[in-house]
């Protein structure tokens, strides 16, 4: 029998029909289910109300109260903000999570009803205005008479006409300033209808955003723009590949001017939102209200009206500035897709699934709408180059800095001889102390890059040697000298530093290695008339940290600042004339395959920071291997060198960009579970692809918050089929699934592992 219709969900669709063909694309590519992807890519106020959502209680900092299962909860939560009950149980590898979940609630960790983080609430503005019933001259006069008695109010009025150009609002701060009346007559004001209030929230605020300002090429970047715009012609997808500070921003905005102008939307990838105001702010300053910028830390309500505008295809969401989940917006008119630094390891989403990598899936994207997509880098990735030096790409060069400033003098210090020659004072070689000097003599800014944070990585016992290790992971505790603490960089489990020893009661606990914290307090004796910054998670971490410190060096009042990777995000400084690297052999040791290839970009893109605006800069890297290629590389900024010997070793040992990897992870808190199931996955995976399976392995760090993890990949040479690859893998899945022993163990598939 026919039912009467309840209520009409929506009007029209909300999602389109391009957006259902890349979302399948995704989940068959990355082999997850599609309910994973629309939950990721859904703001969560289309979900069904039945779906329980969990949110991060931004307040709450006593992680130590927690026990594994509802600390991993809340550790998903510093990655995604927000969680289905589905992917809480996913995690957990529980069914009955809600327990769980309840518990968190009653400790304040995390709430579950919609609410607005106070953290990522945007500012709110007062603003004032004069009520509409004067608008006539008459009227006004009248008003005004009326107020002759009322000094302070009359006052206001008048200083309102000041101030406002054709009765626009103004903000409630600057009226009451100028007026010299107090927030309480203007409450009165309003109490009497003659002005109204409204708040604006700051980032909403109607920019004009002139087009007028965009700069003029110089010649370098004209030839660049009139090169990607013929290789669109022939191909969908570009390399750009621009030195540091040779104004691949000013392309961009000139090759966006253009698609808006043939009226369609432009997406624009950014690695970390956080971390990338610079490069919004000039993108607003040019286009104004035609840019939403959508982040994932911002409220449903927010994250919907962004979703709303763009499906509408309204003005104000022609561009859209994003990080990695923009991509999942509805657009309808996409003409263009800019991933910048696309070389960029954050694009690659590791938890929970799907575990896409943004810039592919953008590529797929600009596919599906017949758009052009431009990758831009100064480091580009093996990947990236690859396929352009195969012609899958087009490809386009921009090796000008900006100014024909030169690129930084790059030199290496060799710090076993600095040691030798008792050259070293604490972890600064003479050499680096003297640069330092040389730079702040000339009224110059310092950035000093350290790869490591907290004050040393290592407590030991001088008498047994023994570390202390985190009780709920398999890695050593990192000392922070500041709060005197112990704390582990995994699970962020802290406890008091001990005075002695815990495992033979010696008072001989000796720190070894060195991190931003201990940098930083060196710079602070050796340098004690200059202001010292840093800049790492630790100082970061509040409302605005990064801002904060970032508005701080721009505006001089940092000397020098020292911090780890987040320096090295595309940021633009004037007055930087020296980088020092500390240690650049912890980079290059690290057991990655592509260690070598981050190591190079992580320190072409950090010296990339000196000297960009008058002189040329200075570069000093610290090591203790002064004759490792990657170094000799870095200090010739010789990309084309790196690459083919880099893409020469991936040849040799199976690894992209011509082997696919494909990695499982199992992770379950019994340790022989953990060993069976990868055993057992080991002997079915290796009877379908041999030699191809590698491990079983476990990781550099094979607990974490009391989960075992061991894992295995799967190299798929160039000519296999990939789809065929994956039915076998997910033949392999059901069947170990099906195990009753395997099935609380957690099973990851992750593609094109990184
Ligand atoms: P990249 O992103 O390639 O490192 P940017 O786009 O940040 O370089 O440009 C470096 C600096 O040079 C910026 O401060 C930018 O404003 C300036 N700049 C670049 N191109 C121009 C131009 N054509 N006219 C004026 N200033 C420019
Ligand atoms: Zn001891
Ligand atoms: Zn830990």
């Amino acid at each position: 029998e026919a039912k009467e219709i309840n209520q009409i969900l929506d009007e029209k669709p909300i999602v389109n029909e391009q957006q259902l063909k890349h979302w399948s694309w995704i989940a068959q590519y990355y082999m997850c289910s599609l309910g994973d992807v629309y939950r990721a890519s859904l703001p969560s106020a289309f979900l069904l109300e039945s779906e329980t959502i969990v949110y991060k209680n931004e307040a709450f900092t006593e992680e130590t109260i927690l026990d594994d299962d509802e600390f991993l909860i809340f550790e998903a939560l510093q990655h995604q903000s927000q969680l289905t009950i589905h992917q809480v149980a996913d995690i957990l590898g529980k069914k009955k999570v809600m327990p769980i979940v309840n518990e968190l609630i009653k400790k304040s960790a995390i709430y579950i009803k919609e609410e607005i983080y106070e953290q990522y609430k945007p500012k709110l503005v007062k603003y004032v205005r004069l009520h509409t019933s004067y608008n006539s001259d008459a009227s006004l006069n009248t008003l005004l008479e009326e107020l002759s008695r009322a000094k302070k109010q009359r006052d206001a009025v008048l200083t309102y006409f000041q101030l406002s150009t054709s009765k626009k609002p103004i903000k409630a701060k600057d009226l009451e300033e100028n007026a010299n009346v107090s927030s309480a007559i203007l409450k009165s004001l309003v109490d009497k209808n003659i002005f109204e209030f409204y708040h604006i929230q700051t980032d909403r605020i109607s920019f004009k955003g002139d087009t007028n300002d965009l700069k003029k090429l110089n010649e370098f970047q004209e030839v660049a723009l009139k090169e990607i715009k013929e290789t669109f012609k022939e191909k969908d997808v570009t390399l750009f590949h621009g030195i540091t500070s040779s104004g691949k921003t000013e392309v961009y905005t000139k090759l966006i001017q253009e698609v808006l102008d043939a009226g369609k939307q432009v997406l624009f990838l950014l690695p970390e939102i956080a971390l990338t105001t610079q490069i919004i702010t000039r993108l607003q300053f040019y286009f104004g209200n035609q840019i939403s910028v959508f982040h994932s830390k911002y409220s449903m309500n927010e994250r919907v009206e962004v979703w709303n505008n763009v499906l509408e295809n309204k003005s104000k969401a022609q561009i859209i500035l994003g990080a990695r989940s923009s991509i999942f917006l509805p657009f309808s008119n996409l003409g263009l897709i800019v991933v910048d630094e696309e070389h960029e390891t954050s694009y690659k989403q590791f938890e929970p699934s799907p575990r896409y990598n943004a810039r592919d899936a953008a590529i797929v994207l600009s596919n599906i709408h017949k758009a052009k997509i431009l990758l831009g880098s100064a480091t580009p990735s093996l990947e990236s180059y690859f396929n352009a030096k195969q012609e899958k790409y087009g490809f386009v060069e921009l090796n000008r800095r900006h100014g024909n400033v030169q690129l930084p003098k790059i030199e290496l210090i060799d710090v076993k001889e600095k040691h030798r020659k008792k050259e070293m004072k604490g972890h600064f070689s003479d050499r680096m102390l003297k640069l330092i000097q040389e730079a702040l003599d000339e009224k110059e800014q310092v950035i000093l890059f350290q790869n490591r944070r907290g004050f040393s990585p290592v407590v030991e016992c001088k008498t047994c040697g023994v570390s202390p290790q985190c009780p709920n992971c398999d890695v050593s505790l990192t000392y922070h000298k500041f709060r005197n603490e112990l704390r582990c960089h995994y699970c962020n489990y802290q406890r008091a530093m001990p005075n002695s020893c815990g495992a033979c009661g010696s008072n001989t606990l000796d720190t070894k290695g060195f991190g931003t914290e201990q940098i930083e307090l060196e710079l602070k004796e050796l340098f004690p008339d200059f202001n010292i910054g840093r800049m790492d998670l630790d100082t970061t971490r509040g409302k605005f940290g990064y801002q904060k410190i970032i508005g701080a060096f721009e505006a001089r009042e940092i000397d020098i600042l020292v911090g780890t990777q987040m320096l090295s995000k595309g940021l633009d400084f004037d007055n930087v004339s020296l980088v020092g690297i500390l240690n650049a052999d912890a980079m290059l040791n690290f057991p990655d395959f592509r260690a070598h290839e981050r190591a190079y970009q992580l320190m072409v893109q950090v010296s990339g920071r000196a000297g960009r605006s008058k002189k040329q800069g200075n570069v000093a890297i610290q090591t203790y291997n002064p004759y490792h290629q990657i170094l000799q590389q870095v200090s010739t900024t010789n990309y084309t060198e790196m690459y083919k010997e880099q893409l020469q070793e991936r040849w040799q040992y199976k690894y992209p960009p011509y082997y696919r990897l494909i990695k499982i992870t199992l992770k379950h808190k019994d340790y022989n579970k953990v060993d069976s199931g990868i055993n057992w996955l080991f002997k079915a995976l290796h009877n379908s692809f041999g030699e191809h399976v590698l491990g079983p392995t476990a990781p550099a760090v094979s607990r974490i918050r009391n989960q075992y993890i061991k894992n295995l990949v799967i190299k798929i040479p160039p000519k296999q089929s990939l789809s065929n690859t994956k039915a076998q893998i997910t033949k392999i899945k059901n069947t170990f699934e099906a195990v009753k022993d395997f099935r609380p163990i957690r099973f990851i598939v992750d593609v094109d592992a990184y």
